[in-house]
């Protein structure tokens, strides 16, 4: 269970052990007491410190990620997910003691947080560290133990979460492993299952949990789309797409997908993009230290087949032996293309232009609900227009990605951009069951009046009590 070296994958008989004992573990009480749970955030907390150069290491040969971003994208993102939920813990532990109606007094009613067992946790190769452990915050907060399968594709982080975790982390398991482990999880009973990818393994995921009744939540993806007119600061609004669009190589999940222009936005964006990118990775970004590379050569001849169609305005430069694609941006692009109507997933921007805010709407509502949707603009009626007329998991005025900071703001997607949502508090909830507990005094016995058999007296009675709410039965008859 723990594997502190090689190899990597478990024995499939394992794996059904693997859940046995966590259930054992969670059966017995063990991760309830909130002591358990800060023992488990601080032990976190202290893995990724005491382990951060093993991490940029595995993010390097993973994903080429420079340290900074393997700082501010992938570890310190997990700390600070740690640290609020050490922070609130208390509170979001605590019953919420909650009113009730007059005809059920006197009574009290509580909403009393409960852990929901063993949950599985699986994880995708593009934030290989921060997707997989954000999650199992929440997991671990909420009281639960917790299955944990990284994604083969990231096999350098994959290998280290599993040597370091069981090691930190009681009532904590990793599987390493790709579709036959995953497979084999998916046939063992969870009480959650928390999935982050693609909408295709999504359902996958979703329908052999349904064998279990066992709720999901999917992280999904997808294209992001973003809105600019010619009220935005044009330099800023180019600096965070660049950094949105080319962080991790565009292998982001709420990385803005395509840009939707006005007609007068246009130039200067196009004039200020490629100055953006400039100021970033240079005017070679190969030799960027900040710039990553294409997980594997599948993705790699995938996003170059995606620049075949429309112009350049820069990039299109590759390199297959070192899966280095440039940053590119492109224009006049087919709403037909490929790179219009499937996910991008890498570092290829198409800029399409489009009369105004309404002409936008439609665009985005004719296609899948968006896990995020991006707008630069000032003007308050495009945005009231964006806010009330479309749907998407998030949506962020004047910035791109930086929501996911948020930790109040619940993170996730709508329709086929995932459903249910984490971060925070909403991890918290994710993972726990809101048990409703009521208490009723037995003296007097104020529920007297509802028991057989039942009189003319009572029937007046009740609907009298009731006729506010279920006028036919306040009737006189
Ligand atoms: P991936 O290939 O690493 O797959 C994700 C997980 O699913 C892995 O652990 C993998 O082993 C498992 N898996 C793959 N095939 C499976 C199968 N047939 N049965 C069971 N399990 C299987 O990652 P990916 O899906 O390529 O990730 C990219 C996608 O994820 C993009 O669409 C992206 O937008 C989305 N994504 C979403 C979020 C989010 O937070 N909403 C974050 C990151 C990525």
């Amino acid at each position: 269970m723990t594997g502190t070296a090689a190899p990597p994958a478990r024995q499939d008989q394992d794996i059904p052990q693997a859940v046995t004992d966590l259930r054992a573990a969670f059966d017995s009480g063990l991760t309830r007491p909130a002591a358990w749970r800060r023992r488990q955030l601080h032990a976190l907390r202290r893995l990724l410190v005491e382990h951060a150069s093993d991490v940029e290491e595995a993010l390097y040969d993973d994903l080429r990620k420079g340290r900074t971003e393997s700082h501010v994208t992938e570890i310190g993102g997990v700390l600070a997910e740690v640290e609020h939920a050490l922070r609130h813990l208390d509170r979001w532990m605590r019953p919420r003691r909650v009113a009730v109606p007059l005809n059920l007094k006197p009574a009290t009613a509580r909403i009393h947080p409960e852990p929901l067992g063993v949950c599985l946790v699986i994880a995708p190769w593009n934030y290989p560290l921060a997707l997989t452990l954000n999650p199992l915050v929440g997991v671990l907060a909420a009281g639960n133990a917790a299955v944990v399968k990284p994604s083969e594709l990231a096999p350098a982080t994959s290998r280290l979460l599993a040597e370091l975790l069981p090691r930190r982390l009681e009532a904590v398991a990793v599987v390493e492993g790709a579709v036959e482990e995953t497979t084999l999880l998916l046939a063992q009973r969870f009480d959650h299952v928390f999935y982050t990818g693609n909408g295709t393994v999504g359902r996958i995921v979703a329908a052999a949990a349904a064998r279990n009744l066992t709720p999901v939540t999917l992280e999904l993806g997808g294209k992001s789309p973003v809105f600019v007119d010619e009220t935005a600061d044009m330099a800023v609004t180019a600096r965070r797409l660049a950094w949105g669009k080319f962080t991790n190589a565009g292998q982001t999940c709420v990385a803005p997908d395509y840009v939707l222009v006005t007609r007068a936005a246009r130039d200067p964006l196009l004039a200020a993009l490629p100055r953006a990118v400039q100021e970033m990775f240079g005017t070679d970004p190969r030799t960027s230290a900040d710039y990553g590379r294409i997980v594997n050569d599948r993705h790699f001849r995938r996003l170059t087949g995606l620049t075949a169609e429309g112009e350049l305005v820069i990039g299109g430069v590759s390199d297959a032996a070192d899966r280095y694609i440039a940053p590119t941006v492109l224009t006049d692009v087919p709403t037909g293309a490929p790179v219009m109507t499937e996910e991008i997933f890498g570092p290829i921007l198409p800029v399409l232009t489009v009369g105004g805010v309404d002409e936008a709407v439609d665009f985005v509502n004719a296609r899948d609900k968006p896990l995020s949707l991006y707008a630069f603009t000032r003007d308050k009626a495009a945005r009231q227009a964006l806010l009330e007329r479309t749907s998407s998991g998030g949506l962020v005025f004047d910035a791109a990605m930086i929501h996911l900071g948020a930790p109040n703001l619940p993170f996730g997607g709508v329709g086929e951009s995932g459903t249910g949502a984490y971060h925070g508090r909403s991890s918290f909830d994710t993972f726990s069951h809101r048990k409703s507990v009521l208490s009723k005094p037995t003296r007097p016995d104020t529920l007297r009046l509802i028991y057989a058999p039942h009189s003319s007296r009572s029937f007046s009675f009740i609907a009298r009590a009731v006729s506010r709410t279920h006028p036919l039965l306040g009737r006189r008859r």
